[in-house]
């Protein structure tokens, strides 16, 4: 079987299947970020656990040359795995960096990227604590892993959720594709926050922090490949099913605004469209989380996905 009809998807979970965890108090395979419990054994101390997870960026899959800043490429490798130990609820801490790179980059790209993947670095507390280099044939290969720890036990899986939680999200879903969408047709310019969106991205650290101490807060992860794919894995692990109102997505003004002159249904950019790393969650009815949020549906116990007001099963970014 050739990898395009085994998946993404398909293909980690035969992976999964050939491993497992030492112990049933890790986490390894399935989530945002693996979770590690430190204890005096493993050199930390008893009350935290660590989280790593790791995420690649290749050049012509994951961006263009001639689309993306150095800068904003720097930016958006840490933002993305930042936004994993955001979907965890944790603080990150560290992270590492690896680079296969043509021979003929000029000096001057590394110089700006590494501006961008710093600027972040910085703003998240992330120490850039090591990594590895090497020479590609031609494309660029960013790999970079990140650590952040939260208190023990209290990391926000994907296998947490419970039939009558409401499923919610923060800020607005479908601008980062656009994004992307304005990029491919060649019409870069025309709409500057929306374009932000998708090289900038801003990992959901502070919100995902509050999160984690709601006890009522039960599965979380981040969204990286839109609603239609990434509720499925809660939806999997959790051995739930879910009840979507798409008359309730966020929608941004100036996405609404794009939509409406160049025909495009939002619904379906924020639905199978990816990249937003805005955060997935659901709660008990009585939580009342202290950030700005948006509901938009309930799990239930019956295992299946309805997309109320919707047009089609929408099922996300497909990466094969
Ligand atoms: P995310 O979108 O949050 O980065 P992914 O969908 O990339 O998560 O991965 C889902 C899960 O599968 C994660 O737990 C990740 O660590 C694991 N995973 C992905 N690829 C591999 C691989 N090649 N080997 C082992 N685990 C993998
Ligand atoms: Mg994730």
């Amino acid at each position: 079987m050739k990898m395009q009809q085994l998946g993404e998807f398909g293909l980690i979970d035969r992976i999964r299947k050939m491993t497992s965890v030492p112990d049933p108090s890790w986490v390894g395979i399935g989530d945002d970020c693996a979770v590690i419990p430190l204890s005096p054994e493993t050199g930390g101390a008893p009350a935290s656990d660590l989280l790593v997870s790791t995420d690649m960026l290749v050049e012509g899959t994951h961006f263009l040359m001639e689309d993306i800043s150095p800068r904003q490429l720097g930016w958006k490798s840490a933002a993305v795995n930042i936004s994993d130990i955001a979907a965890m609820g944790g603080k990150p801490i560290a992270t590492f960096l690896s680079l296969a790179l043509p021979k003929t980059l000029p000096e001057q790209w590394m110089q700006e990227f590494m501006e961008g993947y710093n600027g972040i670095s910085e703003k998240y507390g992330a120490a850039l604590l090591g990594g590895d280099t090497t020479c590609s044939p031609d494309r660029i290969c960013i790999n970079v892993t990140v650590l952040g720890t939260c208190p023990r036990g209290k990391a926000k899986l994907r296998s947490a959720a419970r039939s009558g939680d409401l499923v919610c999200v923060t800020g607005t879903l479908g601008d980062s594709a656009a994004g992307l969408k304005l990029i491919l047709s060649g019409l870069k310019g025309a709409a500057p926050r929306l374009m932000d969106r998708h090289y900038t991205p801003t990992p959901r650290v502070e919100e995902g922090l509050a999160l984690s101490c709601l006890p009522g807060v039960h599965a979380m992860m981040d969204i990286s490949d839109g609603v239609g794919s990434d509720l499925r894995h809660i939806l999997d692990e959790s051995g739930v099913g879910a009840r979507i109102d798409t008359g309730k997505l966020p929608i941004s003004k100036e996405l609404q605004a794009l939509c409406s002159e160049k025909g495009w249904d939002p619904k379906e950019l924020a639905l199978s469209g990816g990249e937003d790393y805005e955060l997935l969650f659901t709660m008990d009815p009585q939580e009342t989380p202290d950030i700005p949020y948006t509901v938009i549906g309930e799990i239930t116990a019956n295992p299946t996905v309805t997309w109320e007001g919707g047009s089609r099963d929408y099922m996300g970014y497909k990466h094969f």
